[in-house]
């Protein structure tokens, strides 16, 4: 074997969901960075457009939807859930990226946190800039959420949310903010960090999590309904 073929095969393989959002818009000038338009921009595209990350994983993009995460309704949700699950369990997946939303990727992150059976790493990651304006979040955001659904070192730890740098659990984070790149916040503080292509963890999740709660996305067909009444 090749040493090129040898580093290929070392390289983790990593699939990227894409659902929509701001990492998939695009502004009509490069100074809009609040008023454009989300969920336009394939997932291929998306990808295409970070070529450093060819150079951390094989990556291959699957577009499941493509719609603002407003628009995530149950029947969605329990889809998404469902084909993560089915590629968690190929030999040949190693990881997996959602792009999603910001609005509501903190309810992805948390249901999936709860419901996916297997302790390999996934990974939703949005941005808070289109890929059209300046200082675009995207970019990096998607390769820190490769690099996380790639390593050894985010197995065992839940569904992840990868934005500005941090790894959070899937679990605390809630976004706080609706234009700062730093919105995503956790009570307890991230689990860690992502520094030019190196990932740091500096504490672990405590409450139980995918393969340690009582859900399965394999046997959930429906959510059941609960109202709030606010008061
Ligand atoms: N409201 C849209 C969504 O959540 C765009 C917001 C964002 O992704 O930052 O998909």
């Amino acid at each position: 074997m090749s040493l090129s073929a040898q580093a290929q095969e070392k390289k983790a393989n990593v699939v990227v969901i894409g659902t929509g959002g701001t990492i998939a818009g695009a502004g009509a000038s490069s100074v809009n960075t609040a008023a454009y338009q989300s969920a336009v921009v394939p997932v291929d595209k998306i990808i295409a457009a970070v070529p450093e990350i060819s150079k951390i994983a094989n990556v291959r993009g699957e577009q499941i939807f493509q719609i603002g995460s407003e628009s995530f309704n149950d029947e969605r949700l329990l889809k998404l859930g469902k084909r993560v699950s089915e590629l968690l369990k190929q030999n040949d997946v190693d990881g997996i990226v959602i792009t999603h939303g910001t609005d509501t990727i903190e309810e992805t992150a948390y249901f999936l946190n709860l419901t996916l059976k297997s302790t390999k790493p996934v990974v939703v990651v949005g941005s808070m800039r289109p890929g059209t304006a300046l200082g675009a979040d995207g970019a990096l955001n998607l390769y820190d959420a490769v690099l996380v659904a790639s390593s050894k070192d985010a197995a065992g730890k839940g569904t992840l949310v990868v934005m500005n740098d941090e790894i959070h659990s899937g679990r605390d984070v809630t976004k706080t903010n609706s234009f700062k790149v730093e919105t995503f916040r956790s009570p307890y503080g991230p689990l860690g960090y992502v520094v030019e292509g190196k990932l740091m963890f500096y504490r672990l999740p405590a409450r139980p999590h995918t393969t340690q709660t009582e859900f399965d996305i394999d046997k959930i067909n429906s959510l059941p309904r609960v109202d709030i009444a606010y008061n």
